[in-house]
Formats: C-alpha cells, structure tokens, sequence
C-alpha cells in the first residue's frame, strides 16, 4: 500500500522517506523507534535542578514566543502544577504556540529550578498524559515531528495490510513467538517493557534469519555453479615470482598457491583474502591477475579512492613493465576523450589489466572477456556494487581483498559464502610501529622528534580531521597545521597538502611529489586511510585522534612502517579516551578489532556501515551474536530440507540475489 494512502502524507515526506527506501505502509512499519521514553507524570515537584521531572500542569497564561536567532526560538508562559505557579520555558517550540490554550492540561517534561521558580523543559506533551505511557521515539528527519510519525503508525495500523513474517512457520512455533503483525504493535505502540523485549527478540531473529539465508544460499549456489577452467603456464607465473625484488612469505604463497587452483578448477573462484594492514595483498592480487591474463583473459581490480587507483596503476605499470601486458587506469576525473580511448580498448580486448574506481561499474563499461575481478578494501563496497562488476564478465572469478580487522567469528559467520586466505604475518624485517598517546601540550617533544626524522631522510604524515576550519573550534585542519609546521621548521622542509576538494590533477602532484620523497611532510585528511603505499615514511601524526574509531587509526597508521625501519605514531588527543591506548598496546588488527568490539560492540568497526551491507534495523551482531548463529543452523536446515522452495517469499528473495549468468 502507498504511502500517500496516510492522512497527510504529501509529497515532501514521501521524498524524505524515499531517500531511506520506504515507499510503501509495510516498509514504514518496519521503521522502528529507536528508543522509548517513559513518562508518569509526578505528583510532587521536587527541588532537585539535576533531575529530569515529568508533570502535569495547567496553562495560566498565553505563550510567548521570542525569536533569539535564524532556527533558535524560545517559547515562555506560566502554568499551575497543583497550587503553584510555575515560569515554563522551552527552546525551539514556537509551533507549539497554538495548541497551549489559556486552562488546558499538558505534560512538561524538564528540570525544575526552586531559586527562580522555573521549570525548564525539554518536551512539552500538548495532550496531557494521565497514566503511565511509553513513548517510542524515532530518527527524526527534515522537519517531520514525532507525533507525526506515531500518528502514522497508528494510522497504519489500522489498514487491510499484508505484511509478510519472513520467520517460517516451523520456527515461529518451535521459538513460541509472537505474530508479526502483534510485534509490530508491540514496538510502535507498547504498553510494557515486556511486550518491548517480546517483540524485539522476534524481529531481531527474523532479520538474522533472513541475512543468514542469503548468505548461505549464495555459498552453496558458488559451490555449484560452473566457473570458467583456465590453462596457463604455472612456470610463467612463478617466473614472475622470482623477479619479484623481494621473496614472498609463506602466507602469501599458500594464498597465490589457493587462488591458482581456484583459477584452474571448473569451480567458480569466491575468495576473501584477509590480512591485515601492510601484510602485502595487493602483490597476491597482481600475480593471479597475471596468471588469468595468461589464462587469455581480462583483470580488473577495483578500489574505493582515486588515489589508491592511480598508485596501484603505477605500481602495476612497472611490476609487469617486462612482462608486455597492457595496462590501463579507469576513473571518474579522466577527461572524456581520454576515457573513451580507455573504453575502447577495454572493449576491444587490447587492455589485460584495468584498475579503476566506481567509474568501472558504469554502463558504458564493456569487457572484452573478462576473467578475474579483484575488489581491494571490499568492506568499503556495498554487495551489489561488487555483484554489479561481477556481471561485467562471464562467470568470472571473484577475490576480494580486505584488511578489516574483523574478529574471526565474526568474519566467518558474515563472509560465510567466501573461501578465505589469510596472510597472518607481515614481510621479514617488519618492526613492530612504537605508538604514544600524546596531549597536544606535548607537540614540541614531537617536533623534535619529527625533525630527527626527516634529517635522517624520512618521510613523515600528519592526519587532521578537517579540511577547513569549522564550527568546532578545537579540531585541528590541515591549513591550519601546515602554518604550524612551515613556522616549526622555516621551509628547510618541503610540505604539502592533501584533502578530498582537491582536483585530481593536484592530489596527483602532490601525492606523486610525496612519493619521490621530495616532499618530506604531508598533511592530509583521512584519505590517505586506505591503501597507500609509501615505503620511506616513518612517522605517522593523527591529531584528534578521539574523532576516529580504532579500525580508521589502525588503517592510518598502517600507512607507516612499510619498510624495515623503525616507525612511530603519535595519537594526539586532549581527552582521556580509554580506547587509544589499544593502540598502544598492539600492532595486530585482529587484536585491536577484539578489544573495539568489547569496548563499543558492533559500531564503526566493520566500516561498511556507509556500504549499506550490514545495515540492520534491529538486530546488532555483537549483542546478538547468540541469536545469529542460531539464526544461521537454523537456515542452513531450512535451505537443506528446501522447505523454502513453498515460500512465495524466499523464492523471490532468490531470484533477487541470482546473480549467476
Ligand atoms: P596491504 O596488504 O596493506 O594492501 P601492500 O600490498 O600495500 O599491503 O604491501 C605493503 C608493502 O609491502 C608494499 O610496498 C609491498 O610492495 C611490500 N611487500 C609485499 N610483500 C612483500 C614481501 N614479501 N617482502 C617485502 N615487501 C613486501
Ligand atoms: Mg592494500
């Protein structure tokens, strides 16, 4: 059923809803409150300015409404609370001015303050509540109010409504659980704490089921399906290896070794490689990329940023540089006649290897034949935009690359559908990075510190949060530090800038001028956080470091100690946050992933929150860990009796993750 079939529903909210993909009354009910509130209104008022109080109160007098400034209002008048008469204030509510009539009862909710006889509030309940009530409260967007959206609910509520329990009819009653359709009114509408946790429990293993489902689903239709068998001279591949300048670890040889066979079996090639930061993926990638060309077929690698494209196509250029193989670079900033030559040869067949951006997933993007396709950071791509590519060939082969520390059970349970290799040591003569927590009244030990370093040659990053300076005074941002450093070290040091806004042809130059090692300092953003690769630098300086969650500094600061010098990371932070000195304590992402779940559950810490894979509306993967690997025996038995092949539902789920060609 539409949306608009809501009283009020215009076309302004249709659009703000649309944007987060509800269009229909049955995705709208699946817009759950975030949290509740829990009023019962007082019958006294205590003198406590700290505590939030909840009381019923009648209006003496007209509201006042005073504009302070552009989006800042505030709205006064007195009221009664039993026999004493109250000054009220509350900011931002002008438009509840017409709804406070002279007599009528309402709800405040605030702090009372007995010197002046006020009661600051923070919600106003213009119908006042009588009994006990629980108050769901949902992600308000653009301008539309609470009460608007529980309005809907109830409205919703009320219609002819086909709503699909995607939880089969075995485990509902195995499990005992509530129906659907009383779930929802639980959570929209509880009268209890209890009708709350009945109807969370249900939902919750009704998204992990269905997550489960699909997941397992693919890995059994990747066991099955038919890849393409390759032929290619194994000596050729490892006469690449040896004129590598460097000999592989064992872990990236079992990879290589894994990932070869994957390429020669009938079987489709699926394969996760995780290692963590600076443990040497991309070398895996490049050689059985180079092994499918000599299959006679098409490479592709796919990357989150420009920036990483464009090292990886250079790097890329010479590795295979005595290996005539034809290599080209495809992203959204190349000029459009530049582009369509790449095209051409894409299509054509005269490129083996193309690296590139999103620009690859494009419409007008034509392979010749393409054989083997490589996503390096995959977390930071949504399935379909993998899946998407994947469509681009014939039964192509599949490996990702990712140094998410995601703890392993975890990693199992999600990328359940993936084969995994797993580089766990880092290349010989690898020292650990030394990493201190530091106050930004301890910079100048730092300065010293940097300049030791770049007289001994080194290479040095400094990472802000913002480009500009913005509304909150104490961040730091990148001009700003480079007046700080230029001052610290009288242009005896060369130092650039590096953020987001740049044009691409600048980022190059400044990036490139980096690599070369002629500039010594580089102050930048966080997009130097994935991938790149520079071997001299040795220092890593992220101030504010409290703004990023531990896997982002992890990343960052594997952007150092690439090679076998010592390398450091100075954490600058004016607040005690406990989490930093994880950091300090370990160099192992697996670890620090650990140690992040326990601190702050499922959070940031996957980073694919912005691809949108993980996106639950209920479910969280630390807290309900126990209810996802019950979720999961119980759809892998669902998948294996085929008892799905009679649900309406799951077959068209099927043929909506059938991306088989
Ligand atoms: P990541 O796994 O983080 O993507 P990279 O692939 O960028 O790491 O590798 C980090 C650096 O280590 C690169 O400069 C790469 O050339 C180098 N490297 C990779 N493997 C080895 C090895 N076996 N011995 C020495 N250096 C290596
Ligand atoms: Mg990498």
């Amino acid at each position: 059923m539409e949306l608009s079939k809501l009283t009020n529903f215009g076309e302004t909210a249709q659009k703000i809803f649309k944007e987060i993909g509800i269009i229909t009354v049955e995705q709208l009910l699946e817009y759950f409150p975030y949290r509740y509130e829990f009023l019962n209104p007082s019958s006294i008022l205590l003198s406590d300015e700290k505590l939030v109080q909840v009381i019923n109160v009648t209006m003496e007098s007209e509201a006042q409404v005073s504009y302070i400034r552009r989006n800042f209002n505030s709205l006064r008048f007195k009221a009664r609370f039993q026999n004493q008469l109250l000054k009220v204030s509350i900011f931002n509510r002008a438009f509840l001015k017409p709804n406070l009539k002279i007599g009528k009862e309402i709800t405040l909710i605030g702090k009372y303050q007995e010197k002046t006889n006020q009661f600051i509030a923070n919600d106003i309940k213009v119908n006042a509540i009588q009994i006990p009530k629980i108050i769901p409260v949902y992600h308000l967007m653009k301008g539309i109010k609470n009460v608007k959206i529980e309005k809907w609910m109830k409205e919703a509520m009320s219609f002819p409504i086909s709503i699909v329990d995607r939880i089969p009819l075995a485990f509902q009653e195995l499990y005992h659980f509530i129906p659907k359709l009383e779930a929802l009114q639980y959570l929209h509408f509880p009268k209890s704490v209890e009708e709350i946790k009945k109807a969370k429990v249900r939902l919750i293993y009704e998204e992990l089921f269905e997550f489960m489902f699909q997941i397992l689903f693919l890995k059994q239709l990747e066991t099955f399906s038919n890849g393409l068998k390759r032929k290619f001279n194994k000596k050729q591949v490892y006469d690449f290896v040896n004129s590598l300048p460097f000999s592989l670890t064992d872990d990236q040889l079992t990879a290589i070794e894994e990932g070869l066979l994957d390429l020669e079996s009938e079987k489709r090639m699926n394969r996760l490689l995780l290692g963590d930061v600076g443990s040497g993926k991309t070398i895996v990638a490049s050689i059985l990329m180079y092994a499918n060309v000599l299959s006679g077929y098409q490479s592709v690698m796919m990357v989150p940023t420009e920036i990483l494209a464009t090292q990886h196509y250079y790097s890329m250029l010479k590795l295979f540089d005595h290996f005539s193989l034809h290599v080209e670079l495809l992203v959204g900033s190349m000029k459009q006649s530049e582009k369509k030559k790449v095209l051409e040869k894409i299509e054509t067949g005269q490129v083996n290897i193309v690296i590139g951006t999103h620009a690859l997933l494009s419409d007008n993007v034509h392979f010749f034949n393409l054989g083997l396709v490589v996503t390096d950071e995959q977390h930071r791509f949504g399935v379909n935009q993998r899946k998407n590519l994947q469509n681009k060939g014939f039964r192509s082969d599949v490996l990702y690359l990712s140094a998410t520390p995601i703890p392993r059970t975890y990693a199992l349970t999600i990328y359940g559908d993936m084969d995994t290799s797993m580089i766990k040591t880092k290349p010989m003569g690898r020292k650990e990075i030394i990493t201190k927590v530091k106050k930004e009244s301890e910079l100048k030990e730092i300065l010293n510190h940097v300049y030791e370093e770049m007289k001994d040659g080194h290479q040095i990053y400094v990472v802000a949060p913002l480009i500009e300076e913005g509304e909150m005074d104490e961040l730091k941002d990148v001009n700003l530090l480079k007046e700080k450093f230029t001052l610290a070290f009288h242009d005896k040091f060369k130092i650039d800038i590096l953020h987001g806004k740049m044009k691409t042809k600048e980022k190059d130059d400044v990036m490139s001028s980096f690599e070369k090692g002629e500039t010594k300092l580089l102050i930048s953003t966080t997009v130097i956080e994935v991938g790149v690769d520079v071997k001299n630098a040795t220092m890593m300086i992220i101030f504010n470091a409290e703004r990023f969650g531990l896997a982002t500094l992890h990343q960052l600061r594997g952007r150092v100690g690439r090679n076998d010098l010592q390398s450091y990371c100075y954490l600058i932070s004016n607040q005690d946050v406990e989490r930093l000195h994880v950091l300090e304590e370990s160099n192992d992402g697996f670890y620090i992933s650990e140690k992040d779940f326990e601190l702050r559950g499922q959070g940031d810490l996957f980073g694919v929150q912005q691809s949108g894979d993980m996106s639950f509306h209920l479910a969280d993967l630390k807290r309900d860990y126990k209810i996802l690997l019950q979720a999961k025996k119980d759809a892998l038995s669902y998948l294996e009796t085929k008892d799905y092949l009679n649900s309406e539902y799951y077959l068209s789920l099927i043929e909506k993750i059938d991306f088989t060609n």
